[in-house]
């Protein structure tokens, strides 16, 4: 039986989960940060850095009694801006302990470096596979403009991957799922059957896995989308009854959900090895194949999509990558 998800947020609350619908300035809407009523007194991510933001935190959080002051601990679930930028007003306020997944740290600690380098690293991924440079170029303006949404976060308590963080009443463990970033964490209660997934998994949107560098800040690039299909099958055998998105409603039926999703996948895999199969194509000229010409700040989205399925035919050895010293160009040997 499964539960709708009005109800399933209910229940939730019943279990001391509470959902904080904090503003962004990002197409995606609203974030959904959770505060956990137990001892520690927890949020899970804390929305982005912008006056309304804390605004709207605050406000949520004294309609159940609470104040920033009173935040023991900040869990983050992964590195971007959304969900994070508020961490270093919230741990000014309060003094809370930050726990993240300790491979994401260094990271977290030097944001602003690590942004601009993840730029660079976007730009020259953008311009070997066919984007033009006034695309990538703007696109990199863009991300700056962002910047300021962020914030850098010092993590107090590192998390490694299988680790159970005790609380009075509850135990969640903390469950590395990288896909939609490298870092993407989730805490199961395997108790209430409820997992906090964040961006991993979310009801009204596939999440993208963006392409980005990997956690240990190297250049060579992740292979997002096989990641991801990894931990989508990961979570797919958790016996959860009710999954916390990172935006949106609730996910009460994720196995049906995970589904459709790998099945998604698997079409979009074809479609694209039909296009490489017509004739050798960069990156590029398969998103445009696809989506036409799209808005700038869809450009590198596009592409990490297109990219990613390329990797598993690549990986199934049905794809192969050429390369002029310009632009990478795939093709299919028959
Ligand atoms: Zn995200």
């Amino acid at each position: 039986m499964t539960l709708a998800p009005e109800r399933a947020l209910e229940r939730a609350a019943e279990a001391g989960i509470h959902c904080l619908r904090i503003p962004t300035p990002f197409a995606v809407g609203r974030v959904n940060c959770y505060l956990i009523e137990d001892g520690p007194l927890t949020l899970v991510d804390t929305g982005p850095n912008s006056g309304k933001a804390l605004d709207e935190l605050q406000a949520q959080l004294a309609a159940h009694g609470h104040s920033i002051d009173d935040i023991e601990l900040v869990i983050l679930t992964h590195q971007h801006i959304d969900h994070l930028g508020l961490v270093e007003i919230v741990v000014g306020h309060s003094g809370a302990e930050v726990a993240a997944l300790g491979l994401a740290a260094e990271r977290l600690a030097n944001f602003g470096e690590d942004a601009d380098r993840e730029d660079e690293f976007a730009v020259e991924l953008m311009l070997r596979n066919g984007i033009p440079s006034e695309v990538a170029f703007a696109l990199q303006s863009v991300s700056r403009s962002f910047r300021g949404w962020g914030a850098r976060a010092e993590v107090t308590r590192p998390l490694a991957d299988g680790e159970e963080i005790g609380f009075r009443d509850r135990t969640l463990q903390t469950l590395h799922r990288p896909g939609h970033s490298p870092s993407d964490t989730v805490f199961w209660d395997e108790e209430r059957r409820i997992l906090i997934a964040a961006d991993h998994l979310i009801a009204h949107i596939s999440s993208n896995p963006l392409i980005t560098r990997p956690l240990d800040g190297s250049e060579q690039r992740t292979q997002a989308l096989v990641t991801y299909i990894e931990s989508l099958k990961e979570t797919r055998e958790m016996p959860a009854e009710i999954v916390l998105s990172g935006h949106g409603e609730p996910v009460v039926d994720h196995v049906a959900l995970i589904d459709d999703r790998l099945a998604k996948h698997q079409r979009r895999k074809e479609k694209i090895y039909r296009l490489i199969e017509e004739r050798p194509r960069s990156g590029y000229e398969i998103a445009q194949e696809i989506w036409g010409n799209v808005a700038v700040t869809q450009a590198f989205l596009t592409l990490s999509e297109v990219i990613g399925h390329v990797d598993l035919l690549v990986n199934e050895g049905r794809v192969t990558e050429t390369d002029d010293g310009q632009v990478v160009r795939f093709e299919a040997p028959r």
